[in-house]
């Protein structure tokens, strides 16, 4: 028998034998035009022309294998939702800002933050494989952050410096876009850190580009002295296919605790049943719901927020239909306080 490993796959761009990996190949050819995206989904092309419009400074990009688990001919996918840029993206709407937490106090070095006890993010990178139009980087001022794997020394000494800090969570953008030679890189300084003692990820490629858990990453991870964590960031269970649970399925062996943190989006998952479903689905993947975020008032992004009363309702819901570790925190992140704060 032939494995997939054995014949070379050619690239799209080039026709010759592909060397990088997978999921390096499915972000270079990920959809970067509105236009593809409503075609190959058989939707309207007055929605594409009208995204095309409203992209601004935040342009468009989703990986194929997001978009496969979007329904066709659905304008409301809950999928498409969440990556598809509509024009009154454009508005300013009072109490929305470009930094609503404040953030740029709380950066200790380049690429280092730290707001809460014994715990800071590193900053790897300002990309992400998708862009979600909610996300706070449609605004943030990354060529001024220092958010770049060049800036990592710095952030790293700030990290030997304070002892009292236990564990280090990879952020970003999204972390997992440094490839796995950074990655170790990085490991094998931060496992040098001797009052370090676990390593968080927080990362949506497990879901929106699940072939980034490489077996090689997969195995310097479950080789690392610091105990390791990954928080993914699903909001529907639509978003959890197959090719998403191998991939957890995978990790688990390798990285003992799995997390979920969502945001509460409107007309995407704001209803108890569709948080019950995407509750059950990480549990049958061996995830636990961790956070369900409301929304930071970015600009750009008042569309998708839901009132923090309602939030409330729908956590009292599932209390009614979940066991207790089903259910997650909703969280807001308020500027100046020593942790998140809990709303239920
Ligand atoms: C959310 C966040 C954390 C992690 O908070 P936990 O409650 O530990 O999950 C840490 N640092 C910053 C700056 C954060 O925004
Ligand atoms: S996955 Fe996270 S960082 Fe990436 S665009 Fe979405 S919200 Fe932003």
């Amino acid at each position: 028998m032939i494995s997939a490993m054995q014949t070379p796959h050619l690239s799209r761009q080039t026709g010759k034998p592909e060397t990088r990996p997978r999921w390096k190949r499915e972000l270079a050819e990920a959809i970067r035009d509105p236009d593809e995206l409503c075609q190959i989904l058989g939707l309207d092309p007055a929605l594409g022309r009208a995204a095309v419009g409203a992209s601004g400074v935040f342009p468009f990009l989703v990986p194929r294998g997001f978009v496969a688990r979007m329904q066709p001919g659905n304008p409301t996918d809950p999928l498409l939702l969440q990556v598809l840029p509509q024009p009154d993206e454009l508005h300013e709407v009072p109490g929305f800002s470009a930094d609503p937490l404040a953030e740029h106090h709380a950066r200790r070095a380049g690429g280092m933050l730290q707001k809460y006890a014994g715990r800071c993010l590193l900053l790897l990178t300002g990309g992400c494989a998708i862009n979600c139009r909610y996300c706070f980087r449609r605004e943030f001022p990354y060529a001024e952050s220092g958010a770049t794997p060049a800036s990592t020394p710095a952030a790293l000494a700030a990290v030997q410096a304070d002892p009292t800090l236990r564990e280090v969570i990879l952020s970003g953008g999204d972390p997992l876009l440094i490839d796995d030679p950074q990655l170790e890189h990085l490991l094998d300084h931060l496992e040098a850190i001797p009052h370090l003692r676990r390593l968080r990820i927080h990362s949506r490629l497990p879901v929106v580009l699940p072939s980034r858990l490489t077996s090689r990453l997969l195995d310097r991870l479950s080789g690392s002295r610091l105990t390791v964590s990954l928080v993914i960031h699903a909001n529907h269970p639509a978003e959890l296919d197959e090719t998403v649970a191998h991939a957890l399925r995978q990790a688990a062996a390798a990285i003992p605790l799995r997390l979920n943190q969502a945001v509460l989006l409107r007309g995407i998952n704001d209803s108890a049943d569709t948080l019950a479903d995407l509750s059950e689905r990480l549990l049958d993947l061996g995830v636990s719901p961790y956070y369900l975020h409301l929304l930071d008032a970015v600009t750009g992004t008042s569309a998708f927020a839901v009132s923090d009363r309602r939030g409330q309702e729908l956590i009292t819901a599932l209390r009614q239909r979940l066991p207790g570790y089903a259910v997650p925190r909703l969280a807001r992140e308020l500027p100046g306080e020593p942790s998140k704060h809990w709303l239920a």
